[in-house]
């Protein structure tokens, strides 16, 4: 699944190139995992003002309104001068005068959604339960050790569901835990301060990390130029089960929490 990595290594590979396009067709493929909201002609002549992330949502600016685009689990977007004609898995044609923006979705969870503002139903619905970004000046130490006091949830659970923190998704959870030294069962609540200011440290170093080396290397993962990212090359303990580990050489082991895959280090990692 794209994690905030990718998601923004894939903005970095087209945002420069799409800016001032002006769009000449909208063409959509089979149902997303939400409408577009809007009649896809009704975006023809609009030009693309920039293009933001949010979280794992990238923001196409228009000089009016805005689209919201999400891999979901197996997307990948391509801009390119031309493209060849779209295949079974390919669901939107964004046709501008500098190239097209195509969205390749085997598993059709992505979405792309229309809104007419940042602070607009349609967006807020999208947008509005986010946490900080971990990459900008938001995400704090003190406000992130607060935020987890207040969480009786396993720490990794915490992470994962995004409200306090975005962008921290299973690969990388596991791993700044690991950096931090923190079991991924611990109750968040319990958190010493000294530990919270570790996995603060350690999330930031890892995603900023990932985003360096073009994002993770996941099935179908490529950015926007064809660029295949190659962080899970050097994971410390994600899909590493039975391996040593790099530190200690104690077997990593695997568990289930909320039906994601979890690996850790029983000795590294204390609960
Ligand atoms: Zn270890």
């Amino acid at each position: 699944m794209p994690e905030l990595p990718e998601v923004e290594v894939t903005r970095r590979s087209f945002a420069d190139r799409i800016q001032l396009a002006r769009i000449a067709d909208l063409r959509m493929g089979k149902p997303l995992r939400w409408p577009l909201g809007v009649d896809p002609l009704s975006l023809v002549g609009r030009r693309v003002v920039g293009v933001r992330r949010r979280g794992k949502y990238l923001l196409l600016d228009l000089d009016e309104g805005l689209l919201l685009l999400h891999l979901g689990m197996s997307g990948s977007l391509n801009f390119a001068p031309v493209q060849s004609a779209a295949g079974p898995h390919d669901h939107m044609d964004l046709v501008t005068d500098k190239g097209v923006l195509r969205l390749h979705d085997p598993r059709r969870f992505g979405a792309v959604v229309w809104a007419p503002s940042d602070g607009s139903t349609q967006a807020q619905k999208l947008l509005g339960h986010l946490g900080v970004e971990p990459l900008d000046g938001g995400f704090e130490v003190n406000a992130f050790a607060l935020a987890l006091k207040k969480r009786q949830s396993a720490i990794k659970q915490v992470l994962l569901a995004g409200d306090i923190v975005v962008g921290v998704g299973n690969i990388y959870a596991s791993e700044a835990l690991f950096m931090a030294g923190i079991r991924p069962t611990t109750k968040a609540s319990r958190l010493s301060k000294p530990r919270v200011a570790r996995l603060h440290a350690a999330i930031v170093q890892v995603l900023t990390r990932a985003v360096q080396q073009g994002g993770s290397t996941l099935k179908d993962f490529v950015s926007a130029e064809g660029r295949t990212g190659y962080f899970q090359l050097e994971a410390a303990v994600y899909g590493r089960a039975g391996e040593p580990c790099r530190v200690c050489a104690t077997p990593i082991r695997s568990l289930l929490q909320g039906q994601r895959t979890t690996f850790y280090c029983p000795t590294c990692q204390k609960p």
